[in-house]
């Protein structure tokens, strides 16, 4: 007899009921939801973006948009260096998705609106959409940051200023592979790290030779190469390379004015672990065709303007995806039960969630005071503080962001380990910004490197954290303990990370008390101020209002 004839074909057809599973955090708004972030932008100085970031944020937690995310990183960019007839194009094919993302950001303005419309409050208004938007996909921020970072270095030459800046600053997205003269929206990319050497780039060999007169301005031929140039697409690149007068500044399209192929050939895309939606390639400069931009021999000085900007972009960019991390984390416990409790009620799992959401708010924190420095650079003490911030919250949070979102991702438990979740890639996606534009002991370097030149940056930095002075004895305390640490530099290259751990933490206690929510700053200078050692997330002291934590970071879609 067939045995099978004794099953029921209901029972053949549902083997169970599915529950208790989370579903899709999706159709919310990214703003709305995100306390911590509402009230900084309050704090400093962009109230005025508030209906516009409300009506980003509901984009942002769109279903469609938040699945342009991953469809731009599981098809992976394509390179072609030739058209099927044996014409060069070095041509980068990405995956709609990639485009609809690229031509989101632009459209946005999140490449130019500090500069188009220079206001208080602009770049804070302008962090806070990033933040946003980069929670949807790192990937294609790249591109974005370095246009929106080359202005400053562009500026430095008034004739190229004029003929880009219009182009660079349009809020359109033009993806053709012609020259930058048939377009009227152009993106801009870096080239400065070669093989042998990218943290050092004074080891370049790429050698530049003036076709007519040299200087600012003048046209030149490179010879030489780039180990990593990412986003290969954009339509034109700042790169560093040798003349007469040392290391220069040059801006090198990707096609000559004529029509004619620019000679910068790329030789292959790298295979990443992570930022995959994001092409980087490999490139040799066969003479091609460069502007000087800046003076003969200052290019360091000419492209750290355009660095300087992108450190503050990695800030932004690393703390939104602590935000998004903890975001889903919370989501997730919201809505699903284990030994008879809802995750985000059983305490120990409280802990876990409350201190993830205790670094986002110190990386916003500083991300967000630094916006408002931005915004004030004609304030000497705000450059100063500028100067230092940069480096400190660019190591800082960029180094806590993989093992925050690896501690998110066990809050989701296997789930979080799957492709179909965010929370890979966000882990995949998380040490990039601390490799890229001056990995953590180059951040650390600078910092002494800008003590030792302008001392004037530490007084600016001890006078920002005066203004919390005697609200709370433990953050007094580890300000005079920096102090004296400061006091004596002996062997500071050897103690660089230590101290710039602590001037981190002390802005961010300080910015947080500032703040105003009690129960975070307590959090946060119990957890991590004093001699915490080297703690794990979830080990908050007693005492700590966790359930007000966890609200401020909770999306209720
Ligand atoms: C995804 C991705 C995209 C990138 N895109 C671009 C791009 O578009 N354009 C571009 O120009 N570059 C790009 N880079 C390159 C990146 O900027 C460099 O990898 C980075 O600056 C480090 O340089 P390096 O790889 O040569 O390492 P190295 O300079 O060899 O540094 C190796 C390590 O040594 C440390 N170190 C260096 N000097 C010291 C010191 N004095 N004391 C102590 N420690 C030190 C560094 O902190 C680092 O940890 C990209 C990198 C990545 C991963």
């Amino acid at each position: 007899m067939n045995k099978s004839a004794d099953l029921r074909p209901d029972a053949m057809a549902a083997t169970h009921d599915v529950f208790n599973q989370a579903t899709a955090l999706e159709g919310h708004n990214l703003y709305a939801g995100d306390t911590a972030l509402r009230e900084g932008v309050a704090r400093h100085g962009g109230g005025w973006g508030e209906a516009d970031l409300q009506r980003y944020g509901e984009v942002c937690g769109r279903a469609d948009v938040i699945e342009w995310g991953y469809l731009a990183n599981e098809f992976k960019p394509q390179f072609d260096t030739h058209d099927r007839f044996g014409h060069r194009v070095d041509l980068v094919k990405y995956h709609p998705a990639y485009h609809h993302l690229m031509k989101q950001a632009l459209t946005e303005g999140l490449h130019s609106s500090p500069w188009t419309d220079p206001k208080a409050g602009a770049h804070v208004v302008r962090a806070a959409k990033y933040y946003l938007h980069s929670q949807v996909e790192s990937g294609h921020c790249c591109p974005i940051t370095m246009t929106f970072a080359a202005t400053p270095s562009l500026t430095l030459t008034p004739a190229i200023a004029e003929q880009w800046l219009g182009k660079v600053h349009a809020r359109d997205y033009d993806p053709r592979n012609v020259p930058h003269t048939a377009k009227q929206a152009l993106t801009l990319g870096m080239g400065m790290t070669e093989k042998q050497g990218g943290s050092d780039v004074r080891a370049n060999t790429t050698r530049a030779y003036p076709l007519g007169q040299p200087g600012p301005g003048e046209a030149y031929e490179l010879v030489g190469h780039k180990w990593f140039l990412s986003a290969p697409m954009c339509d034109a690149f700042l790169m560093l390379a040798q003349t007469e007068r040392g290391l220069s500044c040059f801006l090198v399209p990707r096609w000559r004015p004529d029509g004619s192929k620019n000679p910068l050939q790329v030789q292959r895309l790298k295979n990443k672990m992570g930022n995959v939606s994001n092409a980087s390639s490999e490139v040799e400069l066969r003479g091609a065709l460069g502007w000087m931009v800046g003076e003969e021999g200052r290019g360091v000085p000419a492209i750290i303007e355009m660095v300087a900007m992108t450190r503050f972009d990695c800030m932004i960019g690393s703390s939104a995806g602590q935000r998004q991390a903890t975001l889903q984390a919370i989501h997730h416990a919201a809505h699903r039960s284990a030994f008879g409790k809802m995750l985000i009620d059983q305490p120990l799992m409280q802990n876990v969630l409350a201190d993830l959401q205790l670094e986002v708010e110190g990386s916003l924190a500083i991300t967000l005071r630094m916006a408002e420095a931005l915004d004030n650079l004609d304030d000497p003490r705000q450059q100063l503080l500028m100067r230092l911030g940069t480096a400190v919250g660019k190591y800082w949070i960029c180094k806590r962001t993989p093992h925050h979102a690896y501690e998110a991702m066990e809050c989701i438990g296997g789930n979080g380990v799957m492709e179909n979740c965010i929370l890979p890639r966000l882990y995949r996606d998380a040490p990039i910004n601390a490799i890229w534009e001056g990995s953590g002991n180059v951040q650390a370097l600078d910092v002494l490197r800008a003590l030792a030149k302008t001392p004037a940056v530490l007084e600016a930095w001890f006078d920002e954290l005066g203004k919390s002075v005697g609200a709370d004895a433990r953050l007094d305390q580890a300000v005079k303990t920096l102090q004296s640490e400061f006091s004596d530099l002996a062997e500071a290259e050897y103690r660089g990370r230590h101290l710039v751990d602590q001037l981190t933490l002390t802005m961010q206690a300080h910015l947080l008390v500032q703040a105003g929510d009690t129960a975070v700053a307590e959090g946060f200078i119990a957890s991590r101020l004093g001699s915490q050692g080297d703690r794990q997330y979830g080990t908050l002291p007693r005492g700590i209002d966790v359930k007000g934590i966890i609200a401020r970071g909770r999306q209720d879609a």
